[in-house]
């Protein structure tokens, strides 16, 4: 799957140039202006790697930093200093940066950097948190999260909501969520995907009976976002 790449940075020539530049190398990118706009969009879970100016408008890319890893989300960041921002590189990568350019840099060295966060394998089940909606979810703590309140989720619930948002965007038979949920070895029926994908929606779906997140896909199964 082509590897996708946020790119926060206000400077409208330098996000136009490195935007530019990535997407001729062939990865999908997305911007922020603003340090509101660059939480939102990598707390989402939804980007191979983050490139995160540190001066930014409305809140600096430490904080942005700071908040993401705070909140669970593992997703590569690489950090882009003024030259004379010694201390920031330091606790950039203490909040959590994983590495940092200095600007100005030439086009080859950023590429090289980006490329080797990307090509950084991720960890075996070792997912990272993600929002959708209102909804925060944590894997490795097992947490779901409504706006400021914790959603209790049953174990079963859980597996299934992991291998889910594992899968985002896939159409999943009933057959294939039983098997990874549920194992081989036990032998409910299909219907019990059908309850527990109903009991879920009835914890994450603003309107259950028209679910935006976990869809049916008629005749065939579900499918989890957009
Ligand atoms: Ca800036």
């Amino acid at each position: 799957m082509e590897k996708s790449i946020l790119l926060v940075e206000d400077e409208p020539g330098l996000r136009k140039t490195l935007g530019d530049r990535v997407r001729d190398e062939g990865f999908k990118v997305e911007t922020a202006a603003n340090g509101i706009d660059g939480f939102d969009k990598a707390a989402t879970g939804l980007f191979d790697l983050v490139v995160l100016d540190i001066m930014l408008p409305r809140k600096n890319g430490l904080d942005v930093c700071r908040d993401l890893r705070h909140e669970g989300i593992d997703t590569p960041i690489l950090m882009l200093t003024a030259r004379s921002q010694t201390f920031d590189k330091v606790l950039g990568l203490k909040i959590g940066a994983d590495d940092y350019l200095t600007k100005p840099f030439e086009m080859p060295e950023f590429l090289a950097r980006v490329e080797a966060l990307l090509r950084r394998p991720a960890l075996k089940g070792y997912s990272s948190a993600l929002r959708f909606g209102g909804i925060r979810f944590d894997p490795r703590r097992a947490e779901v999260w409504r706006d400021a309140k914790q959603v209790p989720v049953s174990a079963r619930e859980f597996q299934l909501l992991k291998y889910f948002t594992e899968h985002r965007g896939e159409t999943l038979t009933r057959e294939q969520l039983l098997r990874a949920v549920w194992g081989y070895d036990s032998a409910p029926s299909t219907r019990t995907v059908d309850v527990h994908v109903a009991w879920l929606r009835q914890k994450l779906e603003e309107d259950p009976k028209q679910p935006k997140w976990i869809v049916t896909v008629h005749g065939i199964g579900y499918r989890f976002g957009d």
